[in-house]
């Protein structure tokens, strides 16, 4: 960066988007793989993307996780607003700062998610409000794929124009693309919004921006299982446990330290043979922050059928390549 000093740069942050579909519908794209980290979910992956911590030193090992405090209480990371969520202080915005750059977080469909996960995940960026691409009031809101694109590029355009005038800035934008995914898959709609961005992204790069698109982690096809909810529901009553995580990766806290080595037994026995019972410290490092916050025991999907949303069609959390390989893509 430092041969092209007044150079903007365009991040686009691109939730649920998986390397094989950006492959597909940026032809134009220096394109790489950017494996996810472990768990691929949302809280876990876009806090390594921005802080370059592994999630072993930014603590945040997921969805819902035993509260910072060390309290036994679980906590949702979207609805957690305490202390001692993260120690990650540094972020890709700090960096710009010290590298001559207007840092600009477009908070997009991240607007309403207001928690101390994205104050950490946003720290020293100055935010942009008022624009949203899949969400209305922080709940999904369908677009044609057309006025999905359109308003990504007036986002990305208006927050040039406002604050890109006198240096160059560092402009970060979160399109959830994840909510079409979780319902429809990667579709139609999918991909003609990324080839729309893919081409804005080119004309961008024609006016000498520099542009990144990237994303967190890619969705499979995953069904809600009610047998499997029910039978996990009756164990955790019977072996005394609850159940933290979410998606396709849920993690298990037994009441008793010690009854873990049965309860896995119990659940082996039971469980189908595409649900995959884990000790905790094969993904989370023994002795980690991360790994105090996750249950003992973990619950990976290896098949389509495990927990979900019902009203979702692809889910992500696990280990499955379609959801570790994500797309890396320069347009310059
Ligand atoms: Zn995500």
């Amino acid at each position: 960066m430092a041969e092209h000093p007044a150079r903007h740069v365009v991040v686009l942050a691109l939730d649920g988007v998986n390397l094989e579909v950006a492959r597909a519908c940026w032809p134009s794209a220096d394109l790489r793989l950017m494996r996810s980290v472990s768990p691929t979910t949302s809280s876990a992956c876009w806090l390594s993307s921005l802080t370059g911590l592994a999630v072993t030193d930014h603590a945040v090992p997921g969805v819902v996780f035993r509260a910072p405090s060390g309290h036994p209480r679980l906590v949702t990371f979207l609805d957690y607003d305490g202390a001692d969520l993260t120690p990650a202080t540094d972020t890709v915005f700090s960096d710009a700062a010290r590298h001559g750059r207007t840092p600009l977080a477009v908070l997009g469909d991240m607007e309403h998610y207001g928690s101390a996960w994205r104050d950490a995940l946003l720290r020293h960026a100055h935010p942009v409000a008022g624009h949203s691409f899949y969400t209305l009031d922080g709940t999904y809101r369908p677009r044609p794929p057309a006025e999905v694109a359109a308003r990504v590029r007036t986002a990305v355009e208006e927050t040039l124009a406002r604050h890109g005038t006198r240096q160059p800035c560092l402009l970060w934008c979160y399109v959830e693309v994840d909510q079409h995914v979780h319902r429809h898959g990667y579709d139609g709609h999918t991909a003609e919004v990324l080839t729309a961005l893919g081409e804005f992204a080119e004309a961008l790069a024609a006016r000498d921006v520099v542009v990144v698109a990237h994303a967190d982690h890619g969705l499979v096809p995953t069904v809600h299982d009610p047998a499997l909810a029910g039978l996990l529901d009756d164990m955790g009553q019977r072996h005394g446990f609850t159940m933290g995580g979410a998606g396709r990766m849920r993690w298990l806290y037994p009441e008793r330290r010690a009854g873990g080595a049965e309860v896995t037994a119990r659940l082996r026995e039971a469980l189908p043979s595409d649900v995959r019972v884990l000790p905790a410290d094969r993904v989370f490092a023994p002795g980690s922050a991360a790994r105090a916050r996750v249950g003992d025991i973990l619950l990976v999907a290896e098949g389509e059928r495990f927990l979900t949303d019902p009203a979702y069609r692809y889910d992500h959390g696990s280990f499955a390549p379609e959801e570790t390989d994500t797309p890396f893509a320069l347009w310059r």
